[in-house]
C-alpha cells in the first residue's frame, strides 16, 4: 500500500462519510443508482431523490419493468435526463443479458449504457469489494493538486496521467473505504475554491500546497478562440422604396435563404452599386453592428443603408436577385438576424 493510501485510510476512519443512504446495504444496484445521480449533482441534493427512487424502484427488476415516464418523473428536478434514460435502458439490459445480475468485470460494466470507467470502478469496488480505481471530479482534483498535474483533465494525456496515479495509489485491500475517502476528501477538504490544507491528511506531500498554487490544478478547459468575421450588409433602396435581396449560395451559412448583399468589410459599397446595378448611389446611414454567433466563428454585421439615385434596370438574374417592396410583399425566407433587421427597419419607418 502506498504511503498516500496509508494516510488516506485513517483519515476516512476518523472523518469519512459513512451514513449516506447508498452506503447502507451497498449492492451493485444501489451503488450504481447513487453514482449516476451523483455524476452532476451534489450529495445533499441527491439524497432525497435517492431515497424516493429506491422506495419506488427497490431492485433492478423493478426499474427495468417500470415505464420510462415514471422513471423520468422520479428524476424530475435532478436534470441531465439522459442519465435517467440510460439508467432505465441499462436496467433492462441487466435483466435481458445478465439474468438480473450486474457484471463483475470492468468491461462488462462499461458495456452498459451510461457507465464509464470511473462509475464502473466505483460499483465494482464499493459494492463488489474489488480493487478498482475511480476518477470522478473530486478524485481528479485531489490527485491533480497533490501531484501538480498540469493541464485540463479533458485532454487525453492529462486524463491518462491521472488514471495512472489513481491506479498507483488504489490499495489492493480496503479499496471501498479508500475510494469513498478520496471522494469525501475532494468534496469536504480539497474543495474547488477553499481547500482546507491545514486538515488534509496528505498535505505534507502535496506539491500544490507546497507551492501555494492549488488554484492552478486541475487546469482549466482552454478557451476556444473563435475567429471573428466582419461584413457589411447593404440595405440598398431604389427610389420606389424597394430593397435589394440576394439569394445565398446553397452551401454555407444561411444556404439558399434570401439575404441582403454582403460585402467584405473593406470593400466600397458605392463602387459595388455602380458595378452590379449600373446606378450611382449615396450613403444614407449606418446602423449598429450586430453580432451573430455561429459554432465556429462570430459574424459582426454592419448594416449600411444606401439610396440609388435612379431606378435600376431590371435585375439580371431574377433567381438570385430580387427587389423586395415591404408595403406590397411578404418578406421571403430570410435568416432570423435578417428578419430582425427588417423588423427594426419597419418599426423605424412606422415611427417616422
Ligand atoms: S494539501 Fe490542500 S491542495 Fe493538497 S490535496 Fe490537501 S487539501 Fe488539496
Amino acid at each position: 500500500m502506498t504511503d498516500f493510501a496509508q494516510r488516506i485510510l485513517p483519515w476516512f476512519a476518523a472523518h469519512g462519510r459513512k451514513d449516506l443512504p447508498w452506503q447502507q446495504n451497498p449492492t451493485s444496484y444501489r451503488v450504481w443508482v447513487s453514482e449516476i445521480m451523483l455524476q452532476q449533482t451534489q450529495v445533499t441534493t441527491v439524497m432525497p431523490y435517492y431515497v424516493r427512487f429506491m422506495q419506488r424502484f427497490p431492485t433492478v427488476q423493478a426499474l427495468a419493468a417500470a415505464p420510462l415516464d415514471e422513471v423520468l418523473q422520479h428524476w424530475a428536478g435532478l436534470g441531465y435526463y439522459a442519465r435517467a434514460r440510460n439508467l432505465h435502458r441499462a436496467a433492462q439490459q441487466v435483466m435481458a443479458q445478465h439474468a438480473g445480475q450486474f457484471p463483475t468485470t470492468l468491461a462488462g460494466m462499461q458495456a452498459l449504457p451510461g457507465i464509464g470507467r470511473s462509475t464502473a470502478g466505483a460499483i465494482l469496488s464499493l459494492a463488489q469489494g474489488q480493487s478498482q480505481p475511480i476518477l470522478d471530479g473530486n478524485v481528479k482534483r485531489v490527485l491533480a493538486r497533490h501531484h501538480a498535474v498540469a493541464g485540463w483533465p479533458g485532454q487525453t494525456a492529462v486524463l491518462k496521467t491521472l488514471w495512472a496515479l489513481a491506479e498507483q495509489h488504489t490499495p489492493a485491500t480496503h479499496t471501498a473505504n479508500y475510494n469513498q475517502a478520496m471522494m469525501d476528501l475532494g468534496a469536504t477538504v480539497c474543495t474547488r475554491s477553499h481547500p482546507a490544507c491545514a486538515v488534509c491528511p496528505v498535505a505534507d506531500t502535496c506539491i500544490a500546497h507546497a507551492q501555494h498554487n492549488w488554484q492552478a490544478y486541475p487546469g482549466k478547459k482552454p478557451r476556444q478562440v473563435v475567429p471573428l468575421r466582419t461584413v457589411q450588409l447593404l440595405i440598398i433602396r431604389d427610389p420606389a422604396g424597394g430593397i435589394l435581396l440576394e439569394k445565398r449560395p446553397p452551401q454555407g451559412i444561411w444556404g439558399g435563404l434570401w439575404s441582403l448583399p454582403e460585402l467584405a468589410s473593406g470593400a466600397d459599397p458605392l463602387a459595388w452599386c455602380q458595378q452590379h446595378l449600373s446606378v450611382a448611389a449615396s450613403w444614407q446611414r449606418d446602423l449598429p453592428v450586430r453580432r451573430h454567433q455561429f459554432t465556429h466563428f462570430h459574424l459582426d454585421m454592419l448594416p449600411r443603408e444606401y439610396a440609388l439615385t435612379q431606378l435600376p434596370q431590371q435585375v439580371q438574374e431574377a433567381d438570385v436577385q430580387i427587389w423586395y417592396y415591404p408595403q406590397q410583399q411578404v418578406l421571403p425566407g430570410v435568416a432570423a438576424p435578417i428578419a430582425r433587421l427588417f423588423n427594426e427597419l419597419s418599426i423605424q419607418e412606422q415611427a417616422t
